[in-house]
């Protein structure tokens, strides 16, 4: 008879093997613990939060990730309403006494009567019928060499993420738009300029600047030679980076009188929608104070809106843009669907977000209904298109739900009504889309 497989009782694959069973699909769930555990888990409950107690802010008209909440809630995810349900004061964010909530949602899924939750690792998908790979930032050893034979170096194992920042929060009295020596379309680039005194400054910073250690399972992995943090390139030397990424070479500053740069910081384009920029060569691994500090002293950037800060972490996940479709299958491969941090989105939300999306999308596939995603400006399909649509898939990096991901509002607001407006449109067409996408028949 029919059912589909899911791989991973994480975050992700809870919510998708959720999402099945309430539509009467038969699933088997696989959960390589308590037999085999990831270093960061540390309970034997299905969606374990590996390390903070937050689900991150709950404020649906002002915030990307309440929105994401908000259409999770309305589609009746079962994440959302276990964490509804075991919520701890904490201020504005969804905060859960976190072993009531993954006691919930264990409780939930084994009194489902379509899901059979099974304690195996799998080190490869079955060969035959639909599945879900939703095994997470720490899939198991022998599954992620399966898949890496799937699709070869598109599969990373740490990510290095850079800062991004937003566009409109960028002082162009000081910043201008260039690439080097013109190339391209001659204004690819967002070029902040720094004299001697700021460039000395700023290196000494990041030098002394308070680093975030590595967890004992990252300490042995080496860095890629393409990414190292940009603080361990000022170790080597002063001039290091004067050489490498903020190299003052091929670039004219157009303000008046400021023409020589002694080193200058690069920025580019990081979504279609050119809202979000991320700083060339500024994956690090300090602390997310010590960032804000220490680079809004590059002028251009003194009231810069970080939408994302630097981080490094063990991490594996697929170059989404490169191999996923749209409904989350492998291109090569259509009955392989991926969810959760795999697919490289970042957060549990999101995560859980993915799982969502992933079984509505095996449902309707197997009921041979028409392949459907969620409008872009809902959370769900910016997130989405951040997975599939991506311009560029060279320098894919996960992202946590944030603003900059939407479509520009169509009519001009002012920066204080913008947040609201993203938040209200997204509902409203989450609610039309829902409407025609999500029944369970
Ligand atoms: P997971 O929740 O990790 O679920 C994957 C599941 O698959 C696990 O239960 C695992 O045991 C199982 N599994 C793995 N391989 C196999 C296999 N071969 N066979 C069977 N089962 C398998 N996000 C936040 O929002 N806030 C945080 O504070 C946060 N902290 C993090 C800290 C660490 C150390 C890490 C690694 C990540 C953190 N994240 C955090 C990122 C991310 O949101 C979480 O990792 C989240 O749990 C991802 O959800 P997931 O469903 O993709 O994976």
């Amino acid at each position: 008879s029919e059912f589909v497989t899911v791989i991973g009782a994480g975050l992700a694959g809870s919510e998708a093997a959720w999402q099945l069973a309430q539509r009467g699909v038969a699933v088997r769930l696989y959960e390589m613990r308590p037999h085999k555990r990831s270093p960061a888990h540390q309970t034997d409950w299905c969606a374990e939060l590996v390390c903070s107690n937050s689900l991150r802010s709950d404020d649906h008209e002002n915030n990307a990730v309440g929105v994401l909440h908000q259409e999770m809630r309305e589609a009746g995810s079962l994440i959302l309403e276990q964490a509804d349900r075991h919520k701890v004061p904490a201020g504005g964010a969804l905060a859960v006494d976190r072993d009531a909530f993954a006691q919930g949602v264990s409780e939930a899924l084994a009194a489902h009567p379509n899901i059979t939750l099974i304690h195996e690792e799998l080190h490869q998908p079955p060969t035959e019928g639909e599945v879900i790979i939703a095994t997470g930032p720490l899939t198991s050893e022998p599954l992620s060499q399966w898949l890496e034979g799937v699709v070869g170096p598109r599969l990373a194992f740490f990510d290095a993420i850079a800062p991004i920042v937003a566009y409109d929060s960028i002082d162009f009295s000081k910043a201008w738009k260039q690439s080097r020596y013109d190339k391209g379309d001659g204004d690819d680039y967002i070029n902040c300029p720094m004299d001697k005194a700021q460039y000395d400054a700023f290196v000494q910073g990041l030098l002394d600047g308070e680093k975030v250690a590595f967890k004992e399972f990252e300490r042995d992995t080496p860095y890629f030679d393409g990414c190292l943090p940009i603080e361990v390139m000022a170790e080597r030397g002063p001039e290091t980076l004067r050489h490498g990424p903020l190299k003052p070479v091929g670039l004219t500053n157009p303000h008046p009188g400021m023409s020589k740069s002694h080193a200058i910081v690069q920025l580019r384009q990081d979504n279609k929608q050119a809202t979000l920029w991320n700083m060339v060569g500024f994956q690090t691994k300090l602390t997310w104070p010590e960032q804000k500090r220490i680079f809004a002293a590059i002028p251009g950037l003194e009231g810069a809106e970080f939408v994302r800060l630097g981080a490094i972490h063990r991490n594996t996940f697929l170059n989404a843009p490169a191999v996923l479709t749209p409904q989350l299958t492998l291109k090569e491969h259509s009955r392989l669907t991926f969810a959760g941090q795999i697919t490289g989105v970042e957060g549990y939300v999101e995560s859980a977000a993915t799982g969502l999306l992933a079984g509505v999308f095996v449902f309707r596939r197997l009921r041979g209904q028409d392949s459907v995603t969620p409008p872009p400006v809902t959370a769900h399909g910016a997130l989405l298109a951040h997975l599939t649509e991506q311009a560029e898939s060279r320098g894919f990096q996960p992202m946590n739900v944030n603003f900059g991901l939407f479509p520009p509002l169509a009519e001009p607001t002012t920066k204080k009504l913008r947040k609201p407006a993203y938040a209200a449109r997204a509902l409203s067409e989450w609610r039309s889309w829902a409407a025609q996408a999500l029944h369970k028949a």
